[in-house]
């Protein structure tokens, strides 16, 4: 492969640039802040992997956030993502650049291509992380995501595969103030874009349900397996109505069916910000508290004065969180 711009420092960092959550999450953007700012400890460059048609928009974009180099790959065939083509136009390119990481949100998609990707060139992939450092010295992506249950953070090194591999929680870092001056370069690259004749795309609909209102709530109140009954579960939306937010949910909830899937919280689920939030009759896992550590302020409900919900808390309630629900609707009743 002939490679347009020769340009070692594309060694360094790459982030797949996921433009289609652009106005979702943001999980690109977040890893281009964090990228950019493990890039400067290796000495490396920051680059960004855009595919697709007509991108030029999201490149800019990319830059003014932070990106250093953009790899940008504008064809037809990559118009909409096929993980076929995709993941053997990103593995020649890495083949051919040699980039030492490689990361992505953990979002539908990063869960899905990254694997994939991974199993292609035969490197290792930590899925899910929480936090990335680097050991200069070794050149090691030090990937830490929890495991055992939630119990335990583990940094996960992959000494000797390359590149190394990782999908990240969206909400875990700071994307950069846009910077409409930002200089970057682009790299257009010479790589074969054969489209998978076995798939065709015939229509795609946004998925309907509560995406973007959860992220954008300013009051998010969530029930635990401790709400004990689907019946308990439901008052939690008489509160979310009365303080103006959206309901969240643990994963027995959902895993029971009290709430949809896209109501879940967490590692798996969703990240919420909002400026208060109610958590009640959940415990505190850390992969539940994933997903909520963006919210300036927590009250948890919770009849153990030891769930480790409340070491993240602002203020903690102990009781049975049935009746101080009960509680507080009668409350806000009289007062609203
Ligand atoms: C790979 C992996 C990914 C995961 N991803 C997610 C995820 O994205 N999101 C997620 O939520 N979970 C996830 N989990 C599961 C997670 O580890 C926990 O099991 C889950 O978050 C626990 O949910 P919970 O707090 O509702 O239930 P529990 O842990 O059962 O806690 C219930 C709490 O309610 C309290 N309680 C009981 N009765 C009452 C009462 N009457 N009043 C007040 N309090 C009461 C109890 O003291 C207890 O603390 C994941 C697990 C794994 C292994």
């Amino acid at each position: 492969m002939k490679k347009v711009g020769e340009n070692k420092s594309a060694k360094g960092i790459w982030v797949f640039g996921d433009y289609r959550n652009y106005f979702q999450n943001r999980v690109t953007l977040q890893l281009i802040a964090k990228g950019k700012e493990l890039a400067g400890k290796l000495g490396a460059d920051l680059t960004v992997l855009v595919l697709g048609h007509q991108v030029h928009q999201y490149a800019m974009e990319y830059v003014a956030h932070g990106a250093d180099v953009i790899m940008a790959v504008d064809h037809p065939a990559l118009k909409s993502y096929q993980v076929e083509t995709y993941s053997r136009v990103v593995a020649d390119l890495v083949r051919a650049w040699g980039p030492q990481i490689l990361l992505a949100g953990a979002t539908a998609f990063g869960r899905e291509f990254f694997p994939r990707l991974a199993k292609r060139l035969r490197t290792g992939l930590s899925a899910d992380c929480v936090a990335l450092d680097v050991d200069a010295q070794e050149g090691w992506l030090i990937q830490t995501t929890p495991s055992f249950g939630g119990e335990l953070l583990a940094d996960v090194i992959t000494p000797q595969s390359r590149p190394q591999m990782a999908t990240v929680h969206p909400g875990m870092f700071q994307e950069r103030i846009h910077d409409a001056a930002a200089v970057g370069r682009i790299i257009y690259p010479d790589v074969k874009v054969e489209a998978d004749e076995r798939v065709q795309l015939v229509r795609s609909k946004p998925e309907q349900g509560h995406r973007g209102e959860l992220e954008d709530a300013p009051v998010v109140v969530v029930g635990g397996w401790g709400m004990g009954s689907r019946e308990n579960f439901q008052r939690l939306f008489d509160l979310a109505e009365y303080l103006g937010g959206e309901v969240g949910a643990t994963r027995p909830v959902v895993t029971a069916g009290w709430a949809g899937e896209d109501r879940l919280l967490g590692q798996t689920g969703r990240s919420v910000k909002p400026r208060l939030l109610i958590t009640v009759g959940t415990s505190g896992a850390l992969q539940y508290t994933t997903g909520i550590h963006g919210a300036e302020t927590i009250i948890a409900v919770n009849r153990d004065p030891n769930a480790p919900i409340f070491k993240i808390s602002d203020l903690g309630l102990v009781g049975d969180g049935r009746s101080i629900l009960a509680l507080l609707l009668e409350t806000l009743k009289k007062r609203l």
